[in-house]
């Protein structure tokens, strides 16, 4: 086959009969050739539509990234059409995307030794992810593994991760899950070993990104550590796991689930930071938490706090050390109590007096 693909030498591939999707990785489109594979359409068939590389750049499709198949390939499909779609375009785009993500978890020292791993859900049962026994900085793409939903391996020479298991439990327990990151950033794993979920109403940011919750520690790699991490996804987009690490996922693309690291790892160095200068850290209101999570709704990222009043959004109790709330205390809640109080040891007073006389 030909280096340079194109457009007439698309339609007379699909004259002959030929499949697209099984186009060489190392093939170079022309523009008009690549607007024509951009414009051929994705068909989910109302299921989750496999990440999708144009959605990585925040761009609508038709920024010339390669588009996944028109029909979405399932584990179950014959082993040449894996085979070919595991080395089409749109794979190996996703492959590159997957490096370039290890890269910077690996830059920003979220990764350490051969820890960290990636899933970006490819078709119905279909999960491209990252080996095991790699570091994260150094990975290649003729290094990724093809796997099903079951964690059986479809594709790739290298072996794929152990934790697989985990991204893979999350993808079945929340259908929007398209792609997952897990790495070991140490200020929000500080936070998942001391058991802590960061204090709310901080940073803007934090609110309409993340969405945090912490699972309990078991074995990684374990199906029960997985599904500890499965039974919060529904409701939480970041997730501290204790004595571990964080794993975050993503309807729209890899790139936000890795967006979503620097934001929980920003935020627990920021509240650490704050926590050391010596004045409680304030808070903005509830009002202005309201307003953030109408943003977030929009966004169509989860959480638990859509519907709850205003009076039931401040959660900051428990941080220390502290973090003064903007919500002022329930009016009258502390002097009613104080006054009955007082008022019971007037009478027991007086008591103890009229019977000393
Ligand atoms: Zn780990």
């Amino acid at each position: 086959m030909k280096n340079v693909i194109s457009l007439r030498d698309l339609e007379e591939m699909i004259r002959q009969g030929h499949d697209l999707r099984s186009l060489p990785a190392e093939a170079i489109l022309t523009p008009s050739a690549r607007d024509f594979l951009r414009d051929l359409e994705w068909n989910g068939g109302g299921k989750a539509k496999p990440a999708s590389a144009a959605a990585d750049t925040g761009k609508p499709a038709g920024n010339g990234k390669p588009q996944p198949p028109s029909k979405p390939l399932t584990s179950r499909s014959p082993k040449a059409e894996l085979d070919a779609f595991f080395n089409s375009p749109y794979c190996e785009d996703l492959k590159r995307q997957i490096c370039d993500i290890g890269r910077r978890l690996w830059e920003r020292a979220y990764v350490d030794g051969n820890g960290g791993n990636i899933a970006i859900r490819v078709g119905d049962d279909l999960v491209l992810c990252t080996p095991t026994l790699v570091s994260k900085g150094f990975m290649k793409p003729e290094d990724m593994c093809l796997v099903d939903f079951e964690g059986r391996q479809l594709g790739g020479t290298a072996k794929r991760t152990s934790e697989i298991l985990m991204h893979l439990q999350m993808m079945k327990a929340q259908p929007k899950d398209v792609a997952s990151v897990h790495c070991h950033p140490p200020y929000a794993t500080a936070f998942a070993v001391a058991g802590v979920v960061p204090p709310t109403c901080m940073i803007p940011e934090y609110e309409v990104f993340a969405s945090v919750a912490i699972a309990p520690y078991r074995t990684p790699g374990t199906p029960e550590m997985g599904k500890l991490v499965a039974d919060l996804v529904d409701k939480h987009n970041t997730i501290l796991m204790a004595n571990h690490g964080v794993v975050t996922w993503s309807h729209n693309s890899a790139e936000e689930a890795y967006w979503r690291m620097e934001i929980i790892e920003a935020y627990c160095r920021t509240l650490l930071v704050a926590a050391q200068l010596g004045r409680p850290a304030k808070t903005f209101t509830t009002e202005q938490l309201q307003d953030l999570l109408k943003i977030k709704q929009s966004l169509g990222f989860v959480d638990p706090r859509y519907g709850l009043k205003e009076c039931e959004l401040c959660d900051n109790e428990e941080w220390r050390p502290g973090v003064q709330c903007a919500v002022p205390p329930r009016p009258g809640a502390e002097a009613g109590y104080d006054a009955e109080a007082e008022a019971a040891v007037q009478a027991i007073t007086d008591q103890i007096l009229a019977q000393m006389k």
